[in-house]
């Protein structure tokens, strides 16, 4: 039995099989999220709890770990943060949808697409920082996968030699990685003529360049657009109802006291909001996004 027949026998296995790979997916980006900007290894030790005792193989299990403890660890009673199950249990529903939305070529990369995005967003929220290996290796493993790929980007050509999609797909990457920096790379100049600051950082140009190199074109400008309107929607509320804003990230800068480098007090990290557009994207709105364009391109052309 090949793996089609079985999929077609037990629809439920790959699915549950993805959630449970989702969920030791998000297990391992709760370790690099929390140890690759500390300059950490994410090899060693082993997991452990603040204490500094090792925690046991099935208090670490993702998600039930976590429920069955009632959130305190075992050893010492200290509270252990809820994000570390959110981050799981969301990395288990985002591969599931993959797997259920896509062909498997296509889900597997919307897979890997999601966990870079999951690991920029809750870095970006830590340490106000998107790590170069993330977004740059991230840009060059999107444009790579696009060309391994063709079917990422809607670019294979039936009949013709495999090259010739590679190509296509290549190209729609390119243009993607070209259209999703430059255009973070105006705002980020319009910024800081009329508004004075920083509106956008070097690690968001290069986040979004990822984002067109997995999405194309299209997916970088929904990202940003999307990306803008969900974060003034949903932080700008927050900003004007609470100072404790400013308070909270200065306290973030000193606990990982290294870089001394100047940042605004009162500056929103703009990554996972980029993240969550591109998610958002490739998961959902490609479709409808690429028509809209392509009946704007109608409209003038
Ligand atoms: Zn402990």
């Amino acid at each position: 039995m090949n793996l089609s027949e079985i999929n077609s026998q037990f629809p439920y296995i790959f699915t549950a099989m993805f959630f449970c790979i989702g969920a030791c997916v998000g297990s391992f980006l709760n370790v690099c999220i929390l140890r690759i900007p500390a300059g950490r290894s994410i090899v060693t030790p082993p997991s452990h709890c603040a204490c500094g005792r090792p925690i046991k193989w099935h208090d670490n299990i993702p998600v039930l770990g976590w429920l069955f403890l009632r959130g305190k660890a075992r050893c010492c009673g200290r509270k252990i943060s809820i994000r570390y199950p959110a981050v799981e249990l969301l990395t288990a529903l985002v591969f599931t949808g993959m797997w259920l939305l896509f062909p498997a070529p296509v889900a597997i990369v919307g897979m890997v697409f999601a966990a870079l995005m999951i690991f920029c967003t809750f870095v970006d929220l830590d340490t106000m920082m998107l790590p170069d290996f993330a977004t740059v290796g991230g840009t060059i493993l999107g444009f790579i996968i696009s060309v391994a790929v063709p079917q990422l980007h809607g670019a294979e050509i039936p009949d013709a030699p495999w090259l010739a999609s590679a190509v296509k797909s290549a190209i729609c990457s390119g243009l993607g990685i070209i259209v999703g920096s430059g255009v973070v790379y105006w705002i980020r100049l319009l910024g800081e003529h009329v508004f004075k600051r920083e509106a956008m950082g070097e690690g968001d140009i290069i986040l979004l360049g990822c984002i067109g190199a997995f999405c194309g074109w299209q997916g970088a400008l929904f990202a940003i657009f999307a990306g803008s309107m969900l974060g003034a929607v949903v932080m700008i509320p927050i900003v004007l109802a609470t100072g404790m804003f400013s308070k909270k990230k200065e306290a973030k800068k000193k606990s990982y006291g290294g870089e001394e480098e100047e940042f605004d007090a009162t500056a929103i990290p703009f990554g996972p909001w980029l993240a969550l557009g591109g998610l958002l994207y490739f998961m959902l709105f490609s479709g409808m996004t690429d028509a809209y364009f392509a009946s704007v391109a109608k409209m003038l052309f």
